[in-house]
């Protein structure tokens, strides 16, 4: 058998159980996977280590060129955002694309495509954001598909969404049938604007209120509203950062009676609770919906080994420590976000895996294979086959490392998670055949990530 590169004596995780076995790839696609030894003119060695498929992280967002000052003005771009994905084994993003003022959702998605191409080091999708109703136009859906792309975000407590649901409803339904999932970020805005008042009115209106101004009733409500929708309709909606058992119970219901709703979660909500929010640093915790109860945390555990928690993404949008720590005093001024690429799966596979809470397979379905099939990218992307584009992790369990954010690829300079012990870290990464990460360091060139050409949304 030949082939250009093989990645020899590994762990395969293939369906879910490692196998050991030698891939093959020819021209950036795996060929062949074999228990019997292949011979290549590039060998790496993947000898005790696991392989898993590169992962895909469906929701980040990376600031980009081509806007005023401003605008999308987090402190990773596509080069170090990039980057931090590829440290951490991700080689697929999913960008939310904000639309400059007056620019239509195909516009939006054309300009950020120059900054992949100039700059990305990682796969891409796209995600354009529906922010008025200018955007409310099934023209665009069309113009959408025709780049590639098969999803729009929507965001509930924007004023447009409030005052203009059923337009958004109709646009959200043809969306659905032109193929496209809408990714929604969910909590009652009028709900929240009451909690904020109210609490301004008790002169409480730093960080450490805003648990209450957010609380999870308001995310439960949005989802119970998208879920009326997707269920009349028929609709596929995909709920982004779910953070609260409520909501996540309310999917879980909507599911089992066959409506098509699906469930990312993001870390913060998995390895983080409120009280933090209430220490002199705790605005560096502030991510949108804010961090829960411990009961709330077990939940979102139990729906990853269960299935009711589809997706794994990480909401990476972020902050330098001082940027987060001077907007702390006012509701209205807080930045939410934190930097995760490079740590979303180390901590999921330490505080899961290597543990027993999660299943190998579960890890792999969560934060590869189901945002694949779900964004349209499945089987090119999220699995390990014969025919699929060779984004290949080589995965050191037994790498001990202590999270660090001050030596990390990401421009915020911490990390939420800093001083945590993990076990298990990518060791080598490959993308579309190409070694980017070499013995843990990043060794890819800026531009070599490609706008990914996507189907239609596949069920998971
Ligand atoms: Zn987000």
């Amino acid at each position: 058998m030949s082939a250009d590169t093989t990645i020899r004596g590994g762990e395969v995780v293939l369906d879910g159980a490692p196998v050991r076995a030698d891939i093959a790839i020819t021209d950036g696609v795996v060929t062949a996977i074999s228990r019997d030894r292949i011979d290549a003119p590039t060998v790496i060695d993947a000898t005790g280590c696991l392989v898993l498929p590169g992962g895909v992280d469906a929701h980040v967002h990376l600031s980009g060129g081509g806007g005023p000052a401003g605008s999308e003005t987090w402190a990773d771009d596509w080069e170090s955002g990039t980057r931090a994905a590829a440290a951490g084994g991700v080689t697929t993003v999913g960008n939310i694309t904000v639309p400059l003022p007056g620019e239509t959702l195909p516009d939006a998605v054309r300009r950020v495509a120059a900054d992949v191409a100039a700059q990305s080091l990682v796969d891409v999708l796209l995600h354009p954001v529906v922010i008025d109703e200018s955007h409310l136009d099934p023209a665009q859906l069309t113009d959408l598909r025709a780049l590639g792309q098969t999803s729009i975000k929507i965001f509930t407590v924007l004023p447009a969404y409030a005052s203009r649901r059923q337009q958004f409803y109709e646009f959200m339904a043809e969306a659905g049938r032109q193929g496209f999932l809408t990714v929604v970020h969910c909590e009652d805005g009028d709900l929240i604007g009451y909690c904020t008042t109210h609490l301004a009115h008790q002169g409480r209106a730093d960080f450490r209120s805003y648990g209450e101004s957010r609380p999870d009733t308001a995310e439960e409500a949005a989802v119970a509203q998208l879920i009326a929708f997707a269920e009349t309709s028929g609709t596929p909606v995909y709920v982004v950062h779910l953070s609260s058992r409520r909501a996540l119970a309310a999917c879980a219901a909507a599911r089992s009676r066959g409506v098509p709703v699906y469930v990312e979660t993001r870390p913060l909500y998995l390895y983080l609770t409120e009280e933090l929010l209430q220490h002199e640093d705790g605005a560096k915790y502030i991510g949108q919906p804010p961090l829960r109860r411990t009961d709330d945390v077990e939940a979102l555990w139990a729906g990853m080994r269960f299935g009711t928690v589809d997706t794994v993404a990480t909401d990476h949008a972020p902050w330098t420590l001082e940027q987060k720590l001077a907007a702390g005093d006012s509701l209205d001024e807080l930045r939410p976000g934190v930097a995760d690429l490079e740590t979303v799966r180390p901590m999921l596979f330490s505080a899961g895996v290597a543990t027993g809470r999660l299943s190998l397979a579960r890890f792999v379905e969560l934060t590869a294979t189901n945002p694949a099939r779900l964004f349209g990218l499945y089987p090119r992307k999220g699995v390990i086959a014969p025919g699929s584009d060779a984004d290949l992790v080589v995965w050191d369990p037994a790498e001990s490392r202590v999270i660090d954010g001050s030596r990390m690829q990401s421009r915020a300079g911490y990390s939420p998670y800093d001083g945590t012990v993990v076990t298990g870290w990518p060791r080598e990464v490959v993308s579309r055949g190409e070694l980017i990460v070499s013995g843990g360091e990043v060794i890819a060139k800026p531009g070599r990530g490609r706008l990914l050409q996507r189907g239609a949304t596949a069920p998971r």
